[in-house]
């Protein structure tokens, strides 16, 4: 797709900080990051919106999510059950579709945000 910047990310004319790439997908550090760890994951091919999609993007997008879990122990961010028997850690996963939902970039992507907090606010 001419002129999609996450295209451009996916054949490497512009550079990323790339953290998982296979045939199908790509993940990377996002450029201007809304928590200590934002993580984009992309479909390789290009789909412009979660709006888009059909039953036969059922696997790219289970592709997509079930890799949230690998990425999030890889980047620190997985959810941890500390000495108190309570859950410490973890992330949130968003996926913006149009204007109405703070949509900018027209290349499906999955955000991961996680770290300490506070974040920066993230438009809910
Ligand atoms: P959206 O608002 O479309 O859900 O999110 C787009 C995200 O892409 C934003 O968080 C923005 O910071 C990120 N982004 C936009 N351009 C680039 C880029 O060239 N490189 C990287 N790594 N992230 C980008
Ligand atoms: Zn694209």
């Amino acid at each position: 797709m001419d002129n999609c910047i996450f295209c451009k990310i996916v054949a490497k004319q512009i550079p990323a900080a790339v953290v998982y790439e296979d045939e199908d997908v790509l993940a990377f550090k996002d450029i201007n990051p809304a928590a200590p760890v934002h993580l984009l994951v992309i479909p390789k091919r290009h789909v412009s919106t979660l709006s888009d999609c059909t039953e036969e993007h059922t696997a790219l997008l289970g592709k997509m999510l079930a890799l949230a879990p690998k990425l999030a122990k890889e980047n620190g961010i997985d959810v941890k059950i500390g000495a108190d028997g309570k859950p410490g850690g973890g992330f949130k996963t968003l996926i913006n579709a149009g204007p109405d939902g703070g949509q900018e970039v027209y290349h499906l992507h999955l955000h991961m945000y996680g770290g300490p907090r506070p974040w920066r606010g993230l438009g809910l």
